[in-house]
This record gives C-alpha cells, sequence and structure tokens, in this order.
C-alpha cells in the first residue's frame, strides 16, 4: 500500500504468522479491511493510523 498522507511512500505490512512485527487483517461482511494493530513508520513522514473498514483512521 501506499503512504496514505500523500508522500509516496510504500509501505509494506507483513501478515504471515512468523513475522515481526506483524499486523492482522480483517474483512468484515462488506469486504472491507481492517488492520491491527496501527500502522506507525518511525521515519520519513512518521505518519501514525489505523485501517478501519477500508478507511484511514489517523491518530491524534
Ligand atoms: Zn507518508
Amino acid at each position: 500500500m501506499r503512504c496514505p498522507c500523500g508522500c509516496g511512500r510504500k509501505i509494506e505490512l507483513l501478515l504471515i504468522n512468523e513475522a515481526e512485527p506483524r499486523w492482522d487483517l480483517l474483512l468484515d461482511e462488506e469486504g472491507r479491511p481492517s488492520l491491527a494493530p496501527s500502522v506507525w513508520l518511525r521515519d520519513g513522514c512518521h505518519s501514525h493510523f489505523w485501517i478501519r473498514k477500508g478507511k484511514v483512521r489517523w491518530c491524534p
């Protein structure tokens, strides 16, 4: 996925069990993805956000 802040950075999220860190991807009944935990970029744009039902929720 691309960083939702618009910086153009490509973010790779690992979903396999052996990865560290890793994320859980959940799809609701309409196929909208939610990710847990939140995504926090420790460098660059420092974006910190959640994906909930296919939408980006920025962390304050
Ligand atoms: Zn960004």
